[in-house]
Formats: structure tokens, C-alpha cells, sequence
């Protein structure tokens, strides 16, 4: 505001507007005044005008009045002092001489006009008269309608000195020069006058209409006519005679000053109109510039505050926001630093002034200074810049700058090293597992496009280890997630630790892992870190001052060997995987192409096994047990089997997997839950009948109906129904299983442990759920002779078995030791090659014809 001129700042402004209104307002009052005066000038003009023109028209008129009056006298003058005259009108009245011969009759009428002659005697009497030419036998009195006795004597009076008296009079409201004049004899000598008083000769001029308009354009004035009484002392009014008894006279005197008036007066009026719209149109053009002025003004004043609001705003904003606002030279160096360069930075400004950015900033795409100088660099394009700080770290921040008209730039430095550093945490997130940090699915993807990119070559192979955890599920499942999660964070260490530095590791899902090796020169060198990792995988991990112990199965696949793309690769190196747990677990297998062939296998007997499950080609064999203490039969196990058309009897060890991952375990679960129902419902009642269930059956469909289904049709007692079910069942999802157990002893069946021995914590297990028996894995059993600790373990089982109301089962006795050996311990029941072989349902009817027990006894 500082700089504002003092007029133009706001308590000095007074609206342009008004003032140039007013100004504008006086000017027109003035030039009205003017006109104004003009007119009244004008008036006064033409007053004076018309007045001169009055009196001058006065003053001819009474000269032309007196000129007639002279004139009258001056021809009367001439008739009287006439001796001829004398001699024939006043010696003796002669109307022969005056009037036929025309001395003094009609043709002083017809050229004069002189309407009245008379001649008047000393008596008094009219002794000769000529009215309008003609003779007339009338006095004058008579005529003239007044007495005439003052103006005869007055002529006489005067009779001497020859000259004729006038006077006006009106006759017959026509005023009239009378005019006489004693007849005398003049100069005539012959003449002898007479002692008689003087005749008196009188003319009489009648002022008509006619004469006095000729005698007003004799003189100049006009329209001069007789005066009608009424209008007696109007202007342009002249009195005849001394008293006005003749009469008067009215003319039009001209009137200049009227036309004057009548053309300047509009003519003013005119130019004053004119004048009062141009004034009009000026005042609309300069109220137009001068609101536009004063629009303009407050504008100024408006965008004054603006500027000084938006100066504030912007010293505000500069100082407010985290940015530090800079300016450059052509020399690229600092000129302007704001203070939030001090704050942010922590280097002091001073410092900074006159260096040159590239000292301050450094980018990867070159100097500062040659980013700016880059041609047509668009202004809003921003670059990242780093900086080392005061205390020797590094902070990034992105530039914007703006070329300024006189050269040099301008810009903002915003802070980004916070939102770089989160940018580059979530792009680690989304590249990593939460739980290990190891790298996740689309880091392991990304890693792989990347290394197929470089085509790897077979002395530079790329290694694929897909790698899987053993027992890992129970872990969770009983210990909690928690620990879960800690076994999983020591493995991925661990797994971490084992590879080189350019391999990665990722997490693929909740026990699953793949490795890429990018430096394995041979198949030594991968097995040798197969081993290292299943032995450092192996090696405990202390959760809760508690020891976990998990192992792991390896598939290997290599590139470009086995594959040449990254999903090709990883399929095959799962196929080798899958070999591997086949293959016994804690161990790796190398993808190899039959490993293909033998999954194509596997779909085929998939497809086969649907149609067999369909059409009848399953059989359902049965596997007697027995007590041990007395070798008397007590049931039997059902064992499912496959009459294959080509390939003949297929063990359920080879399509059970397949069946429980197809799903269509269900239907072959049915199948046999049926039959086995069906054919136990024949058999003696004491004999109860063992059906297998696999984990998957447990999970997927209505388990419970589907046995309600198989008792209510072969109406069996329940009781006589027993279900084997492993370890896997729990593993799986242990609350849905305690669940369905529940419902299955509810239904009045049976449920015993399966294979127990082999799983990893089926112990914990038996307290938990209701089983009503276990049954001894057969490996025990094998290696029974071998070792004191496995007779031990069989004693210590049967002992739990015991306490816990378990009835237990030796299975896989093959040999009279075994049995032997279970009798000492005392173990309940047993099945086994050695007692029978699983039969054909006609065969195991031929055993229940025979006496059972002395079978039994006669091999024991
Ligand atoms: P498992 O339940 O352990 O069944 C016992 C297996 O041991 C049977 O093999 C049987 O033939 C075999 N065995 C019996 N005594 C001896 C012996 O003294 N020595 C040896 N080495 N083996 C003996 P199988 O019939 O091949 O069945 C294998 C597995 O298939 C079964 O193991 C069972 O888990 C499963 N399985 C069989 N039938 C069914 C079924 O109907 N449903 C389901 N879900 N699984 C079944
Ligand atoms: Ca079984
Ligand atoms: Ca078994």
C-alpha cells in the first residue's frame, strides 16, 4: 500500500463518479446560465429593437401625418390666396367658374382626393360645397357633423400672413385634415376687394383606409390605419389634433426584435438542448470511465489487498508448509532461500546464498543444472533429489522449479524422504511375507520373469526348490498359532541362512517355500544344500521352553533343463515335490520326466476309478482280528480292493490317495460303509465289522448321515460298527473332528486310532477324543525283534491303552514271535498275515462256517 499514490489511496477516494458528475453537473448549470443570459440579452435585444423600430414608425407616421397636413395647407394655400378665387367666390359665388370649369371642384378631389370643398361666407353660411367630386347643396356644418365657426375664425384671423390654418376632426368617425384659409385676393391686381369679412375656403381631406396606406408606404410604415377607439393609448397610437379629437392612428410598427426572439430564442433553446445532450452523452461517457476508473480503482485497491493478503498468504503458506521455497541465479546459484530451509535442512541460509545448487542437491538423472537446462522441460514435472543433512543422512526431496522472466528459476524443495522411505516399505510389503520378511509370491514372480529374462544357460542353470514342511499342521494345532508363527519365522531363518547371497527365498504359503539358486554350478552342489537345509530344518526350534520338531520335502527343478519358463518351472519342481513326499518325506527329489508321465498315469486311473466306483469294479475284502488272549475271532477289518479289467487287482495304497484327492473318496467311502454293513449284518452278532475313514472324509460332506444311512439300511446294530480313523483326521482341522466324533458316538458306533505310532503327537490325541480303541501301527511290529526300546514302547502303548479303557490292536503280525511277544504284554487284539490274510467275502464266509477259535488256537 506504501507505493499507492496519495490520491488514489482509499480514504482520499472519493468516487471518480461523483466527482466527474459534479464537475460535470456545474459545467451545464454554468452554460445554462449562459443560456440563460443570452436569452434574456435576446429579450432585452429584441425589446429595444422593437421599441427603436416603434418610435421610428412614430416618428414617420407623424411626419407623414404632418406632411399631409402641410399638404392639404399648402394646396389650400394656393386656392385661396387666389384672386380668380376671390373674385368668384367670395365677390360673387360663381359655381360655373369654381365647379363646371373646374377651377375649384371635382378635380381637386379626383387628384387629391380631397373629399370636402367649401366655401363659407361672412354670414357664416356654406355658399358653395363639392362633396366626393359632386356639387352639393350642404352646410359644412351639415357635412362635417361640428361646428366649424372656430376654425373660419381662425382662419381669418390669420388672413393676412396667407396662411391656411389646420386642424383634424372626425367626421363620421373618420378622422379628417380640415384645412382653411381666408379667400384673399393675393397678388391679382385687378381684383377690387370688398369691406366684407373674408369667405373662407375650406378642404376637407378624409383620412380613408386608402390614403393612409399609401401614405404609410410613403413613409415607410405600415398597416397604417385608423385606430378604433378601443384602442387608444395602445403603443404605435398617434393622436390627431391636440386633444385627439381628430381621431388617432394604429400601425403595425415592424418588430425585428420579435424575429429576433423568433428565431434566436429557439435557436438558443436549440443550441441549449444540444448542449444539454452532448452534456448528456458526456456525462454517460465519463460516468461509463469513470465507474470503469473507479471500477478500475477499486480493483486496484481490491487487488492491492489481495496482493497483500495473497503476500501474506504466500508467507504464510511458504513458512507454514514443510516446503522451502528457493531462487537461483543464471549461474545456478542460490539467491533466495526461505526460512523453512533452515528448518527443514538444518543448514543455515547464509551458508547456502550464492552456491550453486548441484553443490546442495544431486539427482540420478544428472545435475540439478542440467535438468533445468533441459529445453521445453515441462514446469510441472518435478525430480527427486538427495542431500546429505547435518547429521550425515541422506534425505530425499522433490523439485519443482519455474524459469523466472529475468533468468535464473524458482521452485520448492518438498521434504519426501518420509513418504520415499513408507513408498519403499509398502512396496516391500507388497513384495514380502508379513509373518518371515521373506519374499512372497509376487516377488518370487517378478524375480523369476527377471532371471528368464537372462536366459539361463546349462552351465549357469537356475535351481527351483520347492519346499515343503512335515508335521508342521500339528504344531499349530496344538501348541497355537503363536508358536506356529515362531516356527515358521526360525525356519525361514534358517532357510535364509543356508542360501547364497542373489538367491532368494519365498514364502508360497503357510508351510510351503521356494528357492531359487542362481549360482549351482551341478546337481552335488544343489543336493548337498538339500541336505543342509532338511538337517538345519530338522534341528529343533524351542517354542515355550518346549522342543517342535518339523522336517522338510524337497522337489528340485532346474531351467533350462527341465523348463524354460518360470510357470513351467515351478510346476515341475511341485511334481517334484510331490515325489518326494511320496517318496518317504525329508527328502528332495529331482524333477525327471517320467515324473510327468507317471502324473498322467495318475489322471488316467482317476478317470478309471470313477468309472469303476460306477460300475462295480470295486470288491470289498475282509481281514479277520482276533483276541489274543484266547485267538477267538471278534471281527473283521474291511479293505477295499480294485478289479481292474487291464491291470487286475489295484492296491488301495495306489487309487486311495487318488480318490481322497479327487473327492471322489465320498462315493467309494459309500460304497464300502455299505457293503461292509451289508455283508457284517449276515455275520454272527458278536462279530463287529472295521471300516476305514479317510482325514478327507471327515471333512467334506455329511459324514453322520451318510452312516446313518448305511446302519439304517443293513440294519446293524451300530454297536457292531467300528470306524478306523489316522491321526491325519485331527491334523486337519482337530475342533470339526472332535465335533463329528461326537456325533458318530452318538450314533452308537465305535471309533479306534488307526496306525498309531507313526504320527507325530497321537498321544495327546487319545486323551482328548473319544476313541474306543487304538491300533498299533505294523511298523512296531517290524522292527519289534530288532530293538528292547520297540518292546518297550508296544508294553508302554498297551499299558496307555489300558489306562486309558482303549481296547488295543496289534496289527502286521506276521510272525508266531510277534504274537508271542503281544500275548506277554498282554495286548488285547491282533490282525496279521500270520493270523489271516485279508479275504474274499465268500472266503471269510467259509472261515466264519468253520470253528473259529480252534483255527486260531492251532497256530498259536
Ligand atoms: P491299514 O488300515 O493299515 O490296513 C491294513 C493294511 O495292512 C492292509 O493293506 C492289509 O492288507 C495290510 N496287512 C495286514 N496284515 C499285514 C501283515 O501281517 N503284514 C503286512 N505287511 N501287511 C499287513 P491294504 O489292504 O493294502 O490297505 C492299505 C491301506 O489302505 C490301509 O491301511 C488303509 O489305510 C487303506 N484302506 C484300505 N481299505 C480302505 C477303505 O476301505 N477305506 C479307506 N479310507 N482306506 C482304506
Ligand atoms: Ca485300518
Ligand atoms: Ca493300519
Amino acid at each position: 500500500m506504501k507505493n499507492l499514490p496519495k490520491s488514489l489511496k482509499p480514504e482520499n477516494h472519493r468516487s471518480t463518479v461523483a466527482l466527474t458528475r459534479s464537475s460535470l453537473f456545474n459545467f451545464v448549470a454554468l452554460l445554462i446560465g449562459v443560456f440563460l443570459l443570452a436569452s434574456c440579452m435576446l429579450l432585452f435585444l429584441a425589446r429595444d429593437l422593437d421599441k427603436t423600430e416603434e418610435e421610428e414608425s412614430a416618428f414617420y407616421t407623424a411626419k407623414a401625418v404632418h406632411a399631409s397636413e402641410r399638404g392639404v395647407a399648402s394646396t389650400l394655400k394656393d386656392y385661396a390666396f387666389w384672386g380668380d378665387a376671390y373674385k368668384h367666390l367670395h365677390l360673387q359665388v360663381d359655381p360655373e367658374w369654381a365647379y363646371v370649369r373646374q377651377n375649384i371642384g371635382a378635380t381637386l378631389y379626383a387628384d387629391f382626393g380631397f373629399q370636402g370643398l367649401f366655401v363659407i361666407d361672412e354670414s357664416g353660411r356654406t355658399v358653395y360645397a363639392v362633396v366626393d367630386g359632386e356639387l352639393k347643396n350642404i352646410s359644412i356644418e351639415d357635412w362635417l357633423g361640428q361646428p366649424s365657426g372656430a376654425l373660419v375664425a381662425q382662419a381669418r384671423k390669420v388672413a393676412s400672413e396667407e396662411t391656411p390654418v389646420t386642424s383634424f376632426m372626425n367626421v363620421n368617425g373618420v378622422p379628417a385634415i380640415v384645412a382653411a384659409a381666408a379667400i384673399t385676393p393675393g397678388t391679382d391686381p385687378t381684383v377690387e376687394p370688398d369691406d366684407r369679412s373674408a369667405s373662407v375656403l375650406i378642404f376637407v381631406d378624409v383620412l380613408t383606409d386608402d390614403k393612409l396606406a399609401k401614405l404609410g408606404r410613403d413613409y415607410g410604415v405600415q398597416d397604417l390605419r385608423v385606430a378604433a377607439p378601443t384602442e387608444r393609448h395602445q403603443a404605435s397610437y398617434f393622436a390627431l389634433g391636440d386633444n385627439g379629437e381628430g381621431g388617432a392612428l394604429r400601425w403595425t410598427p415592424p418588430t425585428p426584435g420579435h424575429r429576433l426572439l423568433a428565431l434566436g430564442l429557439p435557436l438558443t433553446g436549440f443550441a441549449a438542448l444540444l448542449v444539454c445532450l452532448m452534456a448528456w452523452v458526456i456525462l454517460r461517457r465519463t460516468t461509463a470511465a469513470a465507474s470503469a476508473l473507479d471500477e478500475s480503482y477499486l480493483s486496484l485497491q481490491r487487488s492491492q489487498a489481495a496482493l497483500a493478503t495473497s503476500e501474506a498468504r504466500f508467507r504464510d503458506v511458504v513458512e507454514a508448509s514443510s516446503d522451502w521455497v528457493w531462487e537461483i541465479d543464471q549461474d545456478w546459484c542460490f539467491t533466495y532461500l526461505s526460512e523453512r530451509f533452515e528448518a527443514v535442512t538444518a543448514f543455515s541460509r547464509q551458508d547456502w546464498i550464492g552456491v550453486s545448487i548441484d553443490t546442495l542437491l544431486n539427482s540420478q538423472m544428472g545435475t540439478v543444472s542440467q535438468w533445468l537446462s533441459i529445453p521445453n522441460r515441462k514446469p510441472d514435472i518435478t525430480i527427486s533429489c538427495r542431500y546429505i543433512d547435518t547429521q550425515g543422512e541422506e534425505r530425499v526431496t522433490r523439485l519443482s522449479a519455474r524459469q523466472l522472466p529475468e533468468g535464473g528459476f524458482r521452485g520448492t524443495a518438498t521434504d519426501i524422504t518420509e513418504e520415499v522411505e513408507a513408498r519403499r516399505r509398502i512396496e516391500f510389503l507388497s513384495q514380502h511375507d508379513a509373518l518371515t520378511g521373506l519374499s512372497n509370491r509376487v516377488r518370487l514372480q517378478e524375480f523369476l520373469d527377471g532371471k528368464f529374462k537372462a536366459l539361463p544357460t546349462k552351465e549357469q542353470p537356475l535351481v527351483m526348490l520347492s519346499l515343503d514342511l512335515d508335521r508342521f499342521k500339528p504344531v499349530n494345532d496344538l501348541l497355537g498359532h503363536a508358536a506356529g508363527d515362531r516356527v515358521l519365522n526360525d525356519i525361514s531363518a534358517r532357510l535364509s541362512e543356508c542360501v547364497r547371497h542373489g538367491d532368494l527365498v519365498a514364502r508360497v504359503g503357510g508351510d510351503e517355500f521356494v528357492l531359487i539358486l542362481t549360482d549351482a554350478k551341478d546337481p552335488e552342489e544343489v543336493e548337498s544344500l538339500c541336505r543342509r537345509l532338511i538337517e538345519s530344518i530338522e534341528m529343533p526350534v524351542v517354542v515355550d521352553e518346549q522342543e517342535v520338531f518339523v522336517s522338510a520335502s524337497i522337489g528340485i527343478a532346474m531351467a533350462p533343463t527341465d523348463a524354460r519358463e518360470a510357470a513351467e518351472l515351478l510346476r515341475y519342481a511341485d511334481i517334484a515335490l510331490y515325489e518326494a513326499k511320496a517318496g518317504g518325506r525329508s527328502t528332495w527329489r529331482f524333477y525327471a520326466g517320467d515324473m510327468n508321465a507317471r502324473i498322467i498315469e495318475r489322471r488316467r486311473l482317476e478317470s478309471d476309478l470313477r468309472f469303476a466306483i460306477k460300475h462295480g469294479e470295486l470288491r470289498l475284502h475282509f481281514q479277520p482280528r482276533f483276541r489274543i488272549a484266547d485267538g477267538k475271532m471278534v471281527g473283521a477289518e474291511a479293505l477295499v480292493r480294485w478289479q481292474h479289467p487291464q491291470r487286475g487287482l489295484v492296491s488301495p495304497e495306489k487309487f486311495i490317495p487318488i480318490a481322497e484327492e479327487t473327492g471322489l473318496i465320498l462315493p467309494l467311502g459309500d460304497w464300502v460303509m455299505r457293503t461292509a454293513c451289508n455283508y457284517a449284518a449276515q455275520w454272527p452278532a458278536h462279530l463287529f465289522v472295521s471300516v476305514n475313514l479317510s482325514p478327507a472324509e471327515f471333512k467334506r460332506g455329511n459324514l453322520i448321515a451318510r452312516v446313518q444311512q448305511a446302519l439304517d439300511e443293513s440294519r446293524i446294530a451300530p454297536s457292531r460298527v467300528e470306524f478306523e480313523i489316522t491321526e491325519g483326521v485331527m491334523l486337519e482341522d482337530a475342533v470339526g473332528a472332535l465335533e463329528v466324533m461326537h456325533k458318530l458316538k452318538r450314533l452308537g458306533v465305535r471309533i479306534a486310532m488307526d496306525d498309531f505310532g507313526t504320527g507325530y503327537s497321537s498321544l495327546s490325541y487319545l486323551r482328548t477324543f473319544p476313541f474306543d480303541g487304538l491300533k498299533i501301527d505294523r511298523s512296531f511290529l517290524t522292527r519289534l525283534g530288532e530293538s528292547e526300546d520297540d518292546q518297550t514302547i508296544v508294553q508302554a502303548i498297551v499299558g496307555l491303552g489300558k489306562a486309558l479303557s482303549l481296547t488295543v490292536t496289534a496289527e502286521g503280525i506276521e510272525t508266531a514271535e510277534h504274537l508271542a511277544l503281544l500275548k506277554a504284554v498282554a495286548c488285547e487284539e491282533g490282525q496279521g498275515y500270520f493270523l489271516s490274510r485279508p479275504l474274499e467275502a465268500e472266503a471269510f464266509d467259509v472261515l466264519l462256517g468253520e470253528t473259529q477259535s480252534s483255527e486260531f488256537n492251532k497256530k498259536s
